[in-house]
């Protein structure tokens, strides 16, 4: 759901912003300028990535984009309420500091190797079809069709929340079901 702030210039926030009571608030230059740093943003409705509470939450973002993440006041389970985590959502997306590189030894050498993240990424997708091309069962000993791949396995827990159980069955499922067809 995409919607806009409601922090526009012009509304009744606006009029608040420039009255105490019925007089005019005397605004300097600087001040009148100044603006909500979401005002221009579009609002999505999003759920919390960290913990299987799932709180609900309002992601501003513009031009692509993230702005701000803030807690959704009409989620029945948290009341527009985040934790310190949850808070802090924006950094994920927003964080000089997260790793875009990683560190690869190879197979009987002595020392790492710094690669690029992309690098990595393809690196296990290309072995995990090489894998799966050769351990994948179509049928069992008993010759009922099983369509599963032995040799791999994933593990999640209760922190996983909605989105990343979905992401991990589809990714499961897409490589274990998919030679069925
Ligand atoms: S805001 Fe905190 S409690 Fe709520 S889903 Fe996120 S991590 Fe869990």
């Amino acid at each position: 759901m995409v919607a806009t702030p409601h922090d526009k210039r012009g509304g009744l926030g606006d009029v608040v912003r420039r009255h105490i009571g019925f007089v005019p608030n005397p605004l300097s230059r600087r001040s009148e300028q100044l603006h909500s740093r979401i005002r221009d943003a579009q609002m999505t409705v999003s759920v919390c990535p960290y913990c299987g509470v799932g709180c609900s939450q309002h992601v501003y973002h513009q031009d692509g984009k993230i702005l701000s993440i803030e807690g959704n006041p009409d989620s029945p389970i948290s009341g527009g309420h985040l934790c310190p985590k949850g808070a802090s959502t924006y950094q994920l997306v927003n964080n000089p500091n997260r790793p875009q590189r990683v560190l690869y030894r190879a197979s009987k050498s002595d020392h790492w190797e710094v690669r690029p993240l992309d690098w990595a990424m393809d690196r296990i997708a290309r072995l995990m079809k090489r894998d799966r091309d050769a351990d994948f069962k179509l049928k069992n000993a008993q010759g009922v069709r099983v369509n599963r791949w032995e040799s791999v396995a994933h593990i999640g827990g209760a922190t996983l929340d909605g989105e990343e159980r979905s992401s991990s069955t589809r990714a499961s499922s897409g490589v274990t079901a998919s030679r069925s067809g």
